[in-house]
């Protein structure tokens, strides 16, 4: 493994214009960082890529690559791109080994986060460095949203995540699990107890419905309920996965690797929307692909599907009329994710948009002073590495905002 990151980070020609940075959403000093490595620097490496993206580790396992930095990389032109991923876990997983960050002296403001998923962790971790008493509230019992309680540990160690709870903890930041803010208290009490600030990083963590006849039936479920606890599930012989994104390839694998013979990944338009790699991982593992098939009901049996025909840009324009029978034991539906209600609603001047994502400005202020948003509950369902960019900014916002406040006698 060494030998090979090693010859891959000599492959790097240091560009001046590096255009893999370019097409990292976060930035990702990429050249530098492979130069430090090569010239004996690696915890400087490391430092730097925490610096810039805490999150940096995970994103060099779970990003799409082929469309991101290693899509960009001049190398790639004539040639194999450099395996920039390789490089970047290699550097981060050491230095997140290895570091033991430090209490930053305390300024006494308080900071409450609102969910510990990328966007809450990258929140908590940057704002604890700043010096700020933060607090982290999270529903589940452990900390990570997705990241732990999605996608599967064959992808995404756990072991990761748990580094990422010591590290917290190691910065003072206190974390509340088993508590939904919305539930037993609200944003008003947080502000009454003297929390100055607070950043909501929720997700979208409620299935989107199908809304066909049939979905309530005692085999069909949620694939991202399912990816929370996939030993809960009687899967039987055969699954139906209705979806075409990252969800739906986790789902197949996953019920793949849970026994079930035939598994059936069937999409509405002629393309799946996951990226290439997970596609092609859950095709090599054994899911077949059914394109061009739309849902019209669930029974019993299976889900009756209609056929569809799309134009050029994939829409789907027309449905035949005769569906016809698709048999399966388990039918997963994951058609995407929306946010849950509780919080968004309930607070007071906080302005959400027509998909129920809360409003934000530029910088993740809300249109609440004090509350800022960050993550799948503002863009909607996309990935970590954007939950993690707009966290830095939101970082940069709340900070201002609590420098700009009365000083408290
Ligand atoms: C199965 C799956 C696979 C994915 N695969 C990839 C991938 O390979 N690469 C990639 O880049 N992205 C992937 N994504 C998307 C990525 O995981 C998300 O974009 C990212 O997790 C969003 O981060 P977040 O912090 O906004 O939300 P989340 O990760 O959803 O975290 C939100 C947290 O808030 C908590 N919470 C919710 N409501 C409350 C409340 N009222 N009070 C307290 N806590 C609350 C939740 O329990 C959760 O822990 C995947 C998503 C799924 C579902
Ligand atoms: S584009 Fe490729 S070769 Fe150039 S700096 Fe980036 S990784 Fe190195």
């Amino acid at each position: 493994m060494a030998h090979n990151v090693i010859a891959e980070a000599k492959r790097c020609l240091n560009c001046k214009n590096p255009s893999c940075r370019k097409g990292c959403p976060i930035n990702t000093p990429i050249p530098q960082m492979i130069q430090m490595f090569l010239n004996g620097g690696i915890n400087e490496a490391g430092k730097m890529l925490f610096d810039n993206n805490p999150l940096s580790v995970v994103c060099s396992i779970v990003c799409n690559h082929s469309d991101q930095c290693q899509g960009h990389c001049v190398r790639g032109i004539k040639g194999e791109a450099v395996e920039i991923s390789s490089i970047e876990n290699f550097v981060s997983s050491r230095y997140l080994d290895t570091v033991r960050l430090e209490k930053t002296p305390a300024n006494g403001i308080k900071v409450a986060v609102v969910g510990a998923g990328p966007a809450g962790i990258t929140i908590s971790i940057k704002m604890a460095q700043l010096g700020y008493d933060v607090t982290v509230f999270e529903s589940k019992t452990k900390i990570g949203g997705v990241l732990r309680f999605g996608i599967p540990e064959f992808r995404l160690p756990k072991s990761i995540v748990d580094r990422y709870e010591e590290i917290m903890r190691g910065l003072g930041i206190k974390i509340r699990p088993n508590i939904t803010i919305g539930k037993a208290f609200g944003v008003e009490e947080l502000f009454r107890d003297g929390f100055k600030a607070i950043a909501i990083g929720t997700g979208v963590t409620w299935p989107i419905a199908l809304n066909i006849k049939g979905e309530t039936l005692g085999h069909v479920h949620y694939g991202v309920h399912f990816l929370e606890s996939p030993d809960s599930y009687r899967l039987g012989n055969s699954m139906i996965v209705i979806g075409a994104g990252n969800v739906a390839m986790d789902v197949a694998r996953t019920g793949l690797r849970k026994g079930v013979k035939d598994v059936k990944v069937v999409l509405r338009s002629d393309r799946y929307s996951a990226s290439k790699e997970e596609a092609e991982y859950a095709q090599i593992e054994g899911a077949q692909f059914i394109y061009n098939k739309a849902p019209v009901e669930i029974t019993d049996e299976g889900v009756l599907f209609a056929d569809t025909v799309c134009d050029g840009n994939h829409k789907v324009i027309s449905c035949s009329d005769k569906p016809e029978l698709m048999r399966a034991d388990t039918v997963m539906v994951c058609i995407s994710q929306r946010p849950s209600k509780l919080i968004l609603s309930d607070t007071y001047g906080l302005e959400v948009n027509e998909r129920g994502l809360a409003k934000i400005s530029e910088n993740g202020e809300t249109s609440r002073p004090g509350l800022f948003a960050s993550g799948d509950v503002v863009r909607g369902a996309k990935t970590v590495v954007e939950a993690a960019e707009t966290s830095k900014r939101v970082v940069e916002a709340m900070h201002k905002y609590l420098q700009s406040l009365p000083k408290e006698q």
